[in-house]
């Protein structure tokens, strides 16, 4: 018997195993890929993350870092391209050695970690959950609470909660060549005819990389193909070559940004939860919410004893509300900038 099964060892997943760990809790940690695990970034770690992640697990090391290594923050342009600059300093980080490195620190305090190995439900019993896992065979592993931290399109929270996770497709590649941008910035464009939601371009190491988000799989090429022709009327682009593409998924928040934190012993954090900042920023609320997760358990579990579902759930809820208020505001920001967004603000007027 685990104190806590963690599922999902990214941003979330680590911060949560981490912190009970250190606490004292016997501590699993899966994960369904082998490890370092590709994802789908753009990999600005803004100033928020780098405080939480130093504040956790220490200095940042270099290893993890890309070209260049720090970013200034986000120019966003609205329908009429008319530009908003935020400025705040972040990282450039590759996420594959980054969310390796917290694994590795992860396991140093403690925290039993299994790759390869796929959570396929969470049971509740009377006393405990029980966790259907797969790795060569399929078995359980049994803990007092569960921290769900699988990323956007849980299959856990499917099958728990039997609600279906509305997802925006992202596509990205990664390209060589040159554009009048400022590579120290995030630029993030609103405009309807390049993307569902928003398009892209940022600099990682020698790739010039430039992605779309669509609702609709079959869209893809046709925003791809907009969104380029119009960076290279606009900002000169001038491509050589692509060498890589990218398809992922983000969980599409709604207006009054809804969030799945989970029944009983079982908990939600990150993505799985439906954290996620409009313009595509989730690391530091997934950060945060298995930090929540983590301290809502602390707080409501004496080891050895039962653990009452509902406390630790309107715990985690009461300790997540700044996360979420925070969430809100964002969007609200975002509505200033551009009509696209302007019904999340009438919500919430
Ligand atoms: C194209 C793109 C660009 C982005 N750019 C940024 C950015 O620049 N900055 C930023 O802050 N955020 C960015 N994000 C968002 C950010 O990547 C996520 O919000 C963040 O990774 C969420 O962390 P998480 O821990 O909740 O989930 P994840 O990082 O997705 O981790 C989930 C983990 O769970 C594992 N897993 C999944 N299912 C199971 C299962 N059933 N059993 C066991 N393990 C499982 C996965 O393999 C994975 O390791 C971007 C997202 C995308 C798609």
């Amino acid at each position: 018997m685990y104190d806590v099964i963690v599922i999902g060892a990214g941003p979330a997943g680590c911060m949560a195993a981490k912190r009970l760990a250190r606490t004292g809790y016997k501590v699993l940690l899966v994960e369904k890929m082998q490890v370092p695990r590709e994802k789908s970034c753009s990999g600005i770690l803004i100033e928020r993350s780098i405080d939480l992640v130093e504040s956790e697990f220490g200095k940042i090391p270099d290893t993890v870092l890309c070209s260049p290594s720090i970013t200034k923050g986000i120019i966003i342009y609205n329908e009429e391209n008319l530009s908003f600059k935020f400025e705040s300093k972040g990282l450039n980080i590759w996420r594959s050695a980054f969310d390796h490195w917290l694994t590795l620190q992860v396991i140093d305090n403690g925290v039993e970690f299994r790759p390869s190995t796929l959570a396929l439900s969470c049971e509740e019993k009377e006393k405990y959950v029980a966790v259907h896992l797969k790795g060569d065979t399929k078995y359980y592993e049994n803990a007092k609470a569960v921290i769900v931290c699988d990323g956007a399109g849980s299959v856990i929270k499917k099958s728990l909660l039997n609600v279906l996770s509305r997802n925006i497709i992202t596509y990205q590649t990664f390209c060589k060549g040159t554009i009048d941008l400022d590579d120290k910035f995030f630029h993030a464009f609103l405009h309807s005819q390049f993307s569902e939601h928003d398009a892209w371009v940022n600099v990682k190491d020698d790739f010039l990389i430039f992605g779309v988000c669509v609702k609709d799989v079959n869209k893809i090429e046709s925003y791809y193909a907009q969104f380029l022709s119009f960076l290279i009327s606009t900002y000169n682009a001038k491509i050589q070559s692509c060498s890589k593409k990218e398809r992922w998924i983000i969980p599409e928040v709604e207006t009054d940004c809804p969030l799945d934190l989970g029944r009983g012993r079982v908990l939600f954090a990150g993505e799985s939860a439906n954290f996620l900042n409009p313009m595509g920023e989730g690391v530091s609320s997934a950060l945060v919410s298995g930090c929540a997760a983590s301290e809502a358990i602390k707080q409501i579990y004496v080891q050895g004893k039962d653990i009452d579902g509902q406390a630790l759930l309107s715990v985690y809820e009461k300790n997540i509300l700044q996360e979420k208020e925070r969430m809100i505001r964002q969007w609200d920001l975002l509505a200033g900038i551009s009509p696209k967004f302007s019904h999340y603000n009438q919500m919430h007027l």
